[in-house]
């Protein structure tokens, strides 16, 4: 007789990690399978110098394209080899995956930003595609729950577009920051610190961050928010959560009275099958994982009455930038600007209500603003010269660093951006991969050019000098095209996505690593694959934890809202699992 758990929960980041906590504290016997290994932050999260690497931080040729990230994390970021995917010959998309104990967030770049009200509700708006199920009264206590427990560093503003929460103490502002923050004053634009998930003081039993600027290669003392650091020790605390790594989730098994009734996993180094079963399943693989596993559990797509499942892909648009150097700066004393990983945000401010409507596009970006010195000076590959008057040059200029990006601009939702089961290609364990078919509308071209000229009118406000267009990185990864993420941090290059007059012209945009959609939440059945729980509209013991659920992306990083429906899905369930509701 099979052991049956009160929850199975495919994955373990941000979403899983919160789901395991939650179940567990309100005593489910909760059985967490993941794909990846185990990671020990003290033992795999070292501070090493570029100079102290082999590759300088370039890696082994071929390495980085096996294992998308850089020689410093490469370890936690997933095997492309073992895990292919395939695009449709028009897409422009990479995939930035993790396949380890945590996920994601062990490297990411920790902006945690609320939705607003005008986003939950955009299509009544603009009347472009479907609002939210939920509203922002409905999200509000569970941003304010999930925020309190991880610790989130901010200022209270009162922008309606940018709700607040309760935040610890903001990261002070750097130099080039406090002109970036004038510069915005006198553009009249309302700008504050970027809202971070990173402890300023100790908080919940987590250290302050020292900051060290290690955060995207893995922080060894817990003090930005992941799963292994912040969701998972309470979990195990309980007693009541077994996690079983290596694990490759298959497929979810349907009983006869259509429930789940548990998965089918294989080993993944002895590839052996393994069927587990449970009262409730909960998929929090990621967003585009999740929705594999549905197209994997049944022809034509689980819980697909609807048969929106796969559709309505999206990622914030990246892409654009200014970078280069605040003269005010230049020849000042060297500083740790890059330990601490901030910089200021630039709420939305267009077509956020009537007088802000915008004839030209709908929907909007935030954008960020950054500068100082950095671990490596990437500018002076392109800087002319040499010898000593060079190098005087480099040290002059290495301070003052300077650059805007765009924090994510909202990408339209369109049924044409879809995945699907690729009927050829399987992955390592023989399961097939998905194929993704992605391309950009008109609109997401016109807030890159739109954000663009505002970029360029911040920098010029603040005194800047444009640098030549950087070397690029890949599209959608960090310091590339499209990364919005692409912070202060160690281990990556402080330049922006390119110089002001590359990203004029219309370009591939890349992903943002913000995927979300394909299986959008809907008030009826007939429109979506989940309720505003995130609970499947036609399996009732199915629920799906991520990205999946969002009709529209919204100007807003996505995971705090990921993390909020996972808490609000979770109070259902238990509810459901107590009678209380159906
Ligand atoms: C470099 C970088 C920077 C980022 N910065 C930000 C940011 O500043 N702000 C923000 O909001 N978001 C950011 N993001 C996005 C953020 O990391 C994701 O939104 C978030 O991690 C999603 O959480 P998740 O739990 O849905 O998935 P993940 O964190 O991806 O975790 C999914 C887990 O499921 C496991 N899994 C997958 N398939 C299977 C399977 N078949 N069986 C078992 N287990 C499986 C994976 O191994 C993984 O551990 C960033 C991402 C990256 C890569
Ligand atoms: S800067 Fe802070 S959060 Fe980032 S790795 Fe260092 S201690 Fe951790």
């Amino acid at each position: 007789m099979r052991q049956t758990y009160d929850a199975i929960i495919v994955g373990s980041g941000a979403c899983g990690g919160w789901a395991a906590m939650e179940l567990t504290k309100a005593g489910f016997k909760v059985l967490m399978l993941e794909a990846g290994s185990r990671v020990e932050p003290a033992r795999d999260f070292h501070h090493t110098f570029l100079y102290q690497m082999e590759y300088r931080g370039q890696g082994k040729p071929g390495l980085l394209r096996r294992y998308s990230g850089s020689e410093r994390n490469y370890r936690i970021m997933i095997d492309n080899e073992e895990n292919p995917y395939t695009t449709s010959p028009e897409t422009v998309y990479r995939w930035g995956r993790s396949r380890c104990l945590g996920g994601r967030t062990l490297h990411w770049a920790r902006a945690t930003d609320r939705m607003a009200d005008y986003e939950f509700k955009a299509a009544s708006r603009d009347g472009y595609g479907m609002d939210w199920a939920v509203t922002y009264a409905d999200m509000k206590p569970y941003y304010d729950r999930v925020e309190s427990f991880i610790g989130v560093s901010g200022a209270v503003e009162g922008l309606p577009q940018f709700p607040d929460g309760p935040f610890l103490p903001p990261m002070p502002l750097n130099c080039a920051e406090a002109i970036f923050t004038a510069a915005c004053k006198s553009l009249g634009w309302r700008s504050t610190h970027r809202r971070l998930s990173q402890l300023t003081r100790a908080h919940n039993g987590r250290p302050p961050c020292h900051y060290c600027g290690n955060c995207v290669n893995g922080c060894d003392v817990g003090a930005m928010f992941n799963p292994i650091a912040v969701t998972l020790p309470p979990a195990l605390a309980t007693g009541s959560l077994e996690i079983r790594t290596d694990s490759v989730v298959a497929r979810v098994r349907m009983s006869s009275e259509n429930r789940a009734q548990g998965v089918t996993y294989i080993e993944r180094y002895t590839t052996k099958s393994v069927d587990v079963d449970a009262k409730y399943v909960v998929l929090a693989a990621s967003t585009l994982e999740n929705t594999r596993l549905l197209l994997l559990s049944a022809r034509g797509g689980l819980a697909n009455s609807s048969g929106t499942l796969g559709h309505y892909m999206m990622d914030q648009v990246g892409g654009g930038g200014v970078s280069g150097i605040l003269p005010k700066l230049r020849g000042g004393p060297s500083r740790l600007d890059d330990g601490k990983a901030g910089g200021i945000t630039i709420p939305n401010f267009q077509n956020i209500d009537k007088g802000t409507e915008r004839k030209d596009f709908i929907r909007g970006y935030v954008m960020n603003a950054t500068g100082g010195q950095t671990e490596y000076p990437q500018f002076a590959e392109r800087l002319p010269g040499y010898g000593s008057e060079w190098k005087k040059e480099v040290k002059s200029r290495y301070v003052a660093q300077a650059r805007v990006w765009n924090a994510g601009a909202e990408m339209l939702a369109r049924k044409e951006n879809f995945v699907e089961l690729d009927p050829e290609v399987k992955d390592r364990w023989g399961i097939p991969v998905l194929k993704i078919h992605f391309a950009h509308s008109d609109n997401d071209h016109k807030l890159i050019e739109d954000f663009q000229q505002r970029a360029e009118e911040l920098f010029r406000k603040a005194g800047g000098e444009v640098m030549p267009t950087a070397r690029v990185a890949p599209a959608g990864f960090p310091g590339g095209p499209g990364s919005p993420d692409a912070g202060p941090t160690r281990g990556r290059s402080n330049e922006p996505a390119s110089g002001a007059a590359a990203a004029r012209q219309r370009r591939p945009l890349g992903g943002s690593i913000h995927e979300v959609g394909t299986a959008r939440m809907s008030v009826s059945p007939k429109d979506g694959v989940l309720n505003s729980f995130c609970q499947t509209h036609d399996i009732p013991n199915l629920y799906v934890f991520g990205g999946n659920a969002f009709p529209s992306t919204g100007d807003k990083h996505p995971t705090l809202t990921m993390m909020a429906l996972t808490a609000r899905g979770c109070d259902h369930l238990l509810e459901i699992a107590k009678g209380k509701t159906v």
